[in-house]
């Protein structure tokens, strides 16, 4: 079978979009493999972090994006007494082009990644074409591809597995995927109802602390995105009513009782790592190699920072003679930072909103009030140190 001189990856989404646009950009010809009919236009993840943004700037998306998103310079903890403290990204505007958040969904980030992608040379995308296994050899990897009811077996250079949580090329290579699923399903709100208008002092990007009910209240245009933890005891059925999710909306600001609910996402939360990240030829990014709770907005642009720091590499190795150090560095710093950071953290700010720990408060104010903790925790929380952290590994 000839070996077509390309890179696969599977899944259109942020992640596999993100890899491809940045392999075009090094010049090395993609191809695209989507089990979807068309991209997602799910409502997914809607926070896009300074350095994430630095990133699709290099891609030409970012000005994009920021035309159809909204620019949040600022977030804030809250708990039902109002603002326990606030913070500007422009305190952290040295280490970043862009110090501030863009609220945006992510199916406008992929729209934008692909029209792009299709005017370069060197871009196919092939829809409604399932990875559904994956082998390889020293110098290939073939992959069986499910289309339509037939199957079809095509080879490449490498394979970048970017096919979300569920990912097949991760099962079809046996790598381990631990970890635990929480309890409590995760239900996110989208409602035009104005919280700025019920709530004193708010800011798009605002997370409320409480033992009962924490939850956090997302602007992105036209919409605020609220999600609240829901236990067990609720039925799927009942949880997605609408007269739930105003009574719901009613509890974060009793003016929004009556309000029009635009949309409903129940989920499933887990917090997971693959065990490794490359093994050959085949490489796994995003939620395909990891999840993580949404408290932070780490996923997609923990995602995304894999893409880009993996598509560096390979396009290195494509131009240039591969070296496997080389390729071995992505698994050490993308791991790691993903064990270490992304995972910690996620479940460190579930365990906060909760009020878990109890000196939270205390704490958060102690650290918007110091010039020098409150610049190092921005560092943190924009993802920026575990980028500086990662290279430094
Ligand atoms: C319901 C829901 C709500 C979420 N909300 C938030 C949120 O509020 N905040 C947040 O930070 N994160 C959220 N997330 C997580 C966030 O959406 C992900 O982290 C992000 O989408 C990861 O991007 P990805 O490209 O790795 O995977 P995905 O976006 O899942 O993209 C994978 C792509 O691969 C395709 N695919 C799947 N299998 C195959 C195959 N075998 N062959 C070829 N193609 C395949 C899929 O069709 C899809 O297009 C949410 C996730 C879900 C499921």
């Amino acid at each position: 079978m000839a070996i077509e001189e390309r890179v696969f990856v599977a899944g259109a989404g942020p992640v596999g979009l993100a890899a491809a646009a940045n392999l075009v950009r090094n010049g090395v010809p993609v191809t695209v493999f989507e089990a979807g009919d068309a991209l997602s236009e799910e409502s997914r993840a809607s926070t896009f972090h300074p350095p994430t943004l630095d990133m699709l700037d290099d891609l030409g998306a970012a000005e994009p994006l920021m035309a159809h998103g909204l620019i949040a310079p600022r977030f804030q903890y809250r708990s039902r007494d109002g603002v326990i403290a606030t913070f500007d990204f422009s305190t952290i505007a040295d280490a970043t082009r862009h110090p501030f958040r863009v609220q945006s969904e992510q199916f406008k980030l992929t729209r934008i990644l692909h029209e792009a992608l299709l005017r370069k040379q060197g871009y196919r995308i092939e829809f409604g074409c399932r990875v559904a296994g994956v082998e390889q050899d020293g110098g290939a990897v073939h992959v069986t591809l499910e289309r339509n009811g037939s199957t079809q077996r095509r080879s490449g250079r490498w394979l970048v597995g970017a096919d979300g949580a569920r990912s097949e090329v991760r099962h079809a290579l046996g790598f381990e995927f631990s970890g635990f699923t929480w309890p409590e399903r995760f239900l996110v709100i989208s409602t035009p109802f104005d919280f700025r208008n019920a709530l004193e002092d708010l800011v798009s990007v605002s997370y409320v602390a409480d033992p009962m009910r924490w939850h956090f209240l997302l602007e992105i245009p036209g919409l605020w995105r609220v999600m609240f933890p829901l236990t067990e005891t609720i039925s799927d059925d009942e949880a997605t009513s609408p007269t739930f999710a105003q009574a719901l909306l009613a509890e974060a600001a009793p003016a929004a009782a009556r309000c029009e609910i635009a949309h409903l996402t129940l989920y499933k939360v887990h917090q997971r790592v693959a065990k490794s990240f490359r093994r050959g030829r085949v490489f796994l990014a995003g939620d395909a190699a990891h999840l993580n709770n949404p408290l932070g907005g780490m996923g997609m642009n923990g995602g995304i920072h894999d893409a880009i720091n993996l598509t560096n590499r390979l396009a290195e190795a494509w131009n240039d003679t591969p070296s496997e150090r080389e390729l071995d560095s992505y698994e050490r710093q993308r791991r790691q930072i993903t064990v270490e950071y992304i995972e910690k953290q996620s479940i460190q700010n579930k365990r906060n909103l909760e009020c878990r720990n109890i000196d939270f408060a205390a704490e958060l104010r102690r650290t918007a009030a110091d010039p020098r903790r409150n610049y190092d925790y921005l560092l943190r929380v924009s993802m920026i140190a575990s980028l500086r952290r990662a290279a430094a590994l």
